[in-house]
């Protein structure tokens, strides 16, 4: 059921005891969504955990209280509600097994399934982080600087630092009344950017099998389970090349098991949220991506069929 922001915040208030998840391989957003309504809701005196089931990211570990953070190890889960963050239940791994509260889920990807209980999706959010930052303001909550910094990195990241099409004066307005709190961007900005030598040179190596599809309107990267395996990380690689000049849709195609390929794709024209419905996967317009179940070559070759069906569309 669709519900408003209103009943989202009274729902949440009514609660005593609150089990907050988001998206497996989760992101700045996913977390730091969950850490800024962890601190609304203890601020509230309820009883919160944030459970997320993955492992989280090294490049996060600035985050204030990421520690906290558990994995779903117990077989069963007791709250009023489970919350989901940033994500549809099918993106959120076994808790939604382990716990059968009802679910209140709080989104911001147009491609939402609605099957939860209740739902509150706002697909011209920046991030889900910046609903967070409207939910504060409807109950009365101020963020101190650790839950600001958490819910900052959310909409710094989910919108490139306020450069992606997602960004509006909105997500402009909730980020300057963070920074009020005292936290830096630079600060922000340079714990999560900075990256091992490894993984610089990992980029290197990635970039070697860079191919243009499609009169170069798709650029892809795309890395066997051999070259997967060696990589410690492939963040932000796609960001090296959506920068190519004429290029539309840009992909990263990772096979993570044998015969299970990840694919993250950007866009500026094409709705890429659209094509990685049709692959099973979801997200935005100019941001999205879906799981492949196919051996590498076929994967790639089907993923570049499809984008090129979908070019322009
Ligand atoms: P990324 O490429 O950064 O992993 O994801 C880009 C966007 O698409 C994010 O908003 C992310 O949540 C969404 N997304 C990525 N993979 C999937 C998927 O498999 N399913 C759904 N529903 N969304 C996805
Ligand atoms: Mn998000």
């Amino acid at each position: 059921m669709i519900i408003s922001l209103r009943e989202t915040a009274d729902r949440l208030m009514a609660a005593n005891s609150l089990i907050l998840t988001a998206h497996v391989n989760p992101d700045g957003d996913a977390i730091g969504s969950c850490l800024g309504l962890k601190y609304i809701l203890e601020t509230l005196g309820k009883k919160v955990q944030v459970i997320i089931d993955d492992d989280l990211p090294k490049f996060l570990s600035i985050m204030p209280g990421i520690d906290q953070i558990q994995k779903p190890e117990a077989d069963n889960y007791e709250a009023d509600y489970l919350v989901i963050l940033d994500a549809c239940l099918d993106r959120v791994g076994t808790l939604p097994l382990k716990c059968k509260a009802p679910i209140l889920n709080i989104d911001h990807h147009g491609t939402n399934d609605n099957l939860a209980n209740y739902l509150y999706l706002d697909a011209d959010s920046a991030a889900t982080a910046e609903i967070i930052y409207r939910l504060a303001k409807a109950i009365g909550v101020k963020f101190d600087r650790d839950s600001a910094t958490a819910v900052y990195i959310g909409l710094a990241t989910d919108s490139g630092y306020f450069k992606y099409s997602n960004t509006t004066p909105q997500t402009m307005r909730a980020a300057a009344e963070l920074l009020e709190t005292g936290i830096k961007p630079e600060t922000i900005s340079e714990a999560i950017e900075t990256k091992d030598y490894t993984v610089v040179k990992g980029m290197g190596t990635a970039l070697q099998t860079l191919e243009l599809f499609a009169d170069g309107k798709i650029a892809g990267i795309f890395l066997d389970y051999e070259l997967t395996s060696t990589l410690e990380t492939t963040e932000g690689f796609i960001d090296l090349i959506r920068v190519i000049d004429g290029v539309d849709v840009s992909v990263v195609l990772k096979v993570v098991e044998p015969e299970v390929c990840r694919v993250s794709m950007r866009s500026k024209q094409t709705d890429v949220s659209k094509l990685a419905l049709r692959l099973g996967g979801g997200g935005h317009k100019r941001a999205a991506g879906c799981t492949i179940k196919k051996p590498f070559a076929e994967a790639k070759q089907y993923l570049i069929d499809e984008i090129i069906k979908s070019l322009g569309v």
